[in-house]
């Protein structure tokens, strides 16, 4: 059974869609369960959708000065959920 800790170490993958099936079904499970890691998982989903927008069509995955710059306001932001999400 997953944690919520695991789940938000998995959440690239998750949100990326690259988890193998078994994971991807205990994922599942806990979401269904979990109204935490559903919030977060929406919050980070809305976040990357925003940075994704502001960038343009920019493929993911490229090492260009911008997305490395852009990585490190996820990481920021994915820090602030995640105290925002633990005082709930
Ligand atoms: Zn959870």
């Amino acid at each position: 059974m997953l944690t919520c800790k695991e789940l938000s170490a998995l959440s690239d993958e998750i949100l990326e869609g690259s988890l193998p099936f078994k994971q991807k079904a205990s994922v599942k499970l806990h979401l269904a369960m979990c109204k935490h890691c559903r919030r977060y998982l929406n919050y980070l989903k809305l976040t990357v959708d925003m940075i994704g927008k502001n960038e343009g069509h920019s493929a993911t995955g490229c090492n260009s000065d911008v997305s490395s710059a852009e990585g490190v306001k996820i990481d920021q932001i994915m820090r602030r959920i995640d105290k925002e999400v633990l005082k709930k």
